[in-house]
């Protein structure tokens, strides 16, 4: 199993029209975003321990991660419990500003992104303030990698937002497709090769990584906000099998 998944539930700061949490039974969305330490978590301390699962991301299904009330005390509960692990926050970056000092607490970080256009962002996102990137990456003691669902109002305008990335700063981005969307987004880079079966491209040294979940052999162990254990890659199978 390759990482583990801690996913926080309540009202969120965006409204994405694709939020993954919509698709998910309601009993896995509870909001526990001032729950310490989360529900499951000797649980989940145990299976990560027990199949040598070295990363593990903080997420949400309904919510951003950075909405939680205690990062600090659950990233050092889990490191004092789990040695060598490596911890990353997949947000939407509304917050990390704020909470910058807690955004240097993981090890890495993953910003959605799916556009700089304030239209484009808030038809994806809910609401018309992008984050300001250049300020995060600016203040960020940590990799920053970028994650960007492709539909076709950003698919046609990928070239300028892998260079407006690169100018920031951003070494890493990752392409996604919406869930259950099955269009292929044209990519006009070069490969230069895979990753977990998704192909790799190269923008004047940012790497690009077109992730396919459909096609990923990536798997993980994901803690709901209720507390149920659930595993495989895609949430929605996972939330549908977890035990309660
Ligand atoms: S930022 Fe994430 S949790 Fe919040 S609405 Fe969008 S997809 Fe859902």
């Amino acid at each position: 199993m390759d990482f583990a998944n801690v996913l926080f539930g309540g009202p969120c700061n965006r409204r994405c029209p694709y939020c993954i949490g919509e698709l998910l039974p309601d009993r896995v969305n509870v909001d526990n975003r001032d729950v310490f330490p989360p529900a499951g978590i000797d649980r989940f301390v145990d299976e990560v321990n027990a199949r040598g699962i070295r990363e593990i991301v903080f997420t949400g299904t309904t919510t951003d991660p950075q909405l939680y009330r205690h990062e600090v005390p659950l990233l050092e509960l889990l490191r004092s419990r789990i040695s060598g692990a490596r911890y990353s926050v997949h947000t939407n970056g509304a917050v990390a500003l704020q909470k910058i000092d807690v955004f240097n607490r993981y090890d890495r970080a993953c910003i959605s992104l799916p556009s700089f256009d304030p239209e484009i962002y808030a038809r994806h996102m809910g609401s018309r303030q992008v984050p300001d990137v250049a300020r995060i990456l600016e203040r960020a003691r940590i990799p920053v990698k970028i994650s960007c669902v492709l539909d076709a109002d950003n698919a046609r305008d990928l070239e300028r937002f892998l260079s407006r990335c690169r100018a920031l700063g951003v070494r890493r981005v990752v392409l996604r497709r919406q869930f259950g969307d099955t269009r292929t987004w044209e990519v006009p880079l070069r490969q230069t090769g895979t990753y977990r079966g998704n192909p790799v491209y190269d923008h004047d040294g940012v790497e690009v990584t077109y992730w396919d979940f459909d096609a990923t052999t990536s798997t993980s162990l994901n803690l709901f906000a209720d507390g149920s254990l659930g595993e495989e890659y895609l949430l929605v199978r996972s939330a549908s099998r977890a035990a309660v």
